[in-house]
């Protein structure tokens, strides 16, 4: 096992550095220079981040493939049974079912998506494949799970995780759709990577939000909101409210400010300004962007406070409490 693979699952197995308030360091001036980025990077959203950082870095070694690690990365997080957002064990829409958002980009342009999908365990290989073996940029519904069939996927029994079933028997009582803002309800993986040779890919996979009507679709597999990367500028990704991100393009957004100049951070606290004007009731929306350029500086910012995200480097694998343009009553 070589050193850095050493490092990363050393810093899984109980000493994962954990650094709340780092935050501010990338609270850089306008004007201000931040030290050139480390590569290769790997950012992802939330703390599930972490392993499924730890599975990227892994498959980055194995394979020499950007790409490769952040499919693998991600399905870390498809196959977590604790997590509800992720997932066919993700809470369900308002039906009872679980239907799933993924998409996957590298910096050449090339993109894949599926959206409102059932009975696929990896819906972001299921996004690789319509990038690699068709013309198209995204599949949806029936045509998808028609399409994973012909690829050889299996299909899962459609049965609800224990966890999600009692959520969902709770939640059927009043049935009353109020998304909460944080990790409660939010937790999509979006994961973005730059390799030593300065290419760069990105990857992004939910349920959904819980109790959605069915056949809602969110940000996560629409090329631009929920994920977009550009060798010749840099990665982006989201988390948080679908609509609110859908809005303004969260993730173009930011890959187009970075490339007029401004750093992923000046990008993601400027796409965060940008969703709180285009969206009402913000009080009750979370939402949350990471970016990395071709440099391998980062950034990342939220509408409220309670977003974090996973960094892995050659120096470890941490946890990182992002900023937020509301602070902490
Ligand atoms: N962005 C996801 C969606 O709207 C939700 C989440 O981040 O959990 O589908």
């Amino acid at each position: 096992m070589s050193q850095r693979r050493k490092f990363i699952k050393k810093s899984l197995l109980g000493s994962a550095v954990f650094l709340p308030g780092v935050a501010s360091a990338f609270n850089v001036p306008a004007t201000g220079k931040q030290a050139i980025g480390e590569k290769p990077i790997i950012l992802s959203t939330w703390n599930h981040g972490l392993p499924a950082n730890a599975d990227a870095w892994a498959k980055l070694e194995d394979t020499g493939s950007i790409l490769d690690a952040v499919e693998a990365g991600v399905k870390n997080t498809e196959l977590d049974l604790t997590n509800l957002s992720v997932g066919l064990q993700g809470l369900p829409d308002r039906e009872g079912i679980a239907t799933l958002d993924a998409s996957i980009m590298t910096g050449d342009g090339s993109c894949g998506s599926v959206a409102f999908v059932r009975q696929i365990k990896h819906p972001i290989s299921l996004a690789r494949a319509v990038m690699e073996k068709t013309p198209h940029v995204m599949i949806v519904g029936e045509g998808a799970r028609q399409f994973a069939i012909a690829q050889g996927f299996p299909l899962e029994e459609e049965k609800l995780s224990p966890n999600a079933q009692k959520a969902y028997d709770k939640w059927k009582v009043n049935s009353q759709y109020k998304p909460i803002i944080n990790i409660e309800n939010h937790d999509t993986i979006g994961m973005i990577g730059l390799d030593a040779n300065g290419k760069l890919a990105g990857s992004c996979t939910t349920s959904g939000l819980a109790y959605k009507m069915h056949g809602r679709v969110g940000d996560s597999p629409i090329i631009g909101a929920g994920l977009y990367v550009d060798d010749e500028v840099g990665a982006a990704t989201a988390t948080g409210l679908g609509e609110s991100i859908i809005r303004i393009c969260g993730s173009f957004l930011i890959v187009e400010l970075m490339r007029q100049g401004r750093t992923p951070q000046e990008a993601c606290e400027e796409a965060v300004r940008r969703l709180i004007s285009k969206n009402k009731d913000i009080k009750d929306i979370q939402a949350g962007f990471l970016a990395i350029n071709k440099e391998g500086e980062t950034g990342a910012y939220a509408v409220h406070p309670g977003f974090n995200f996973a960094k892995a480097t050659n120096s470890g694998n941490v946890l990182i409490d992002s900023g937020s343009h509301f602070k902490k009553q």
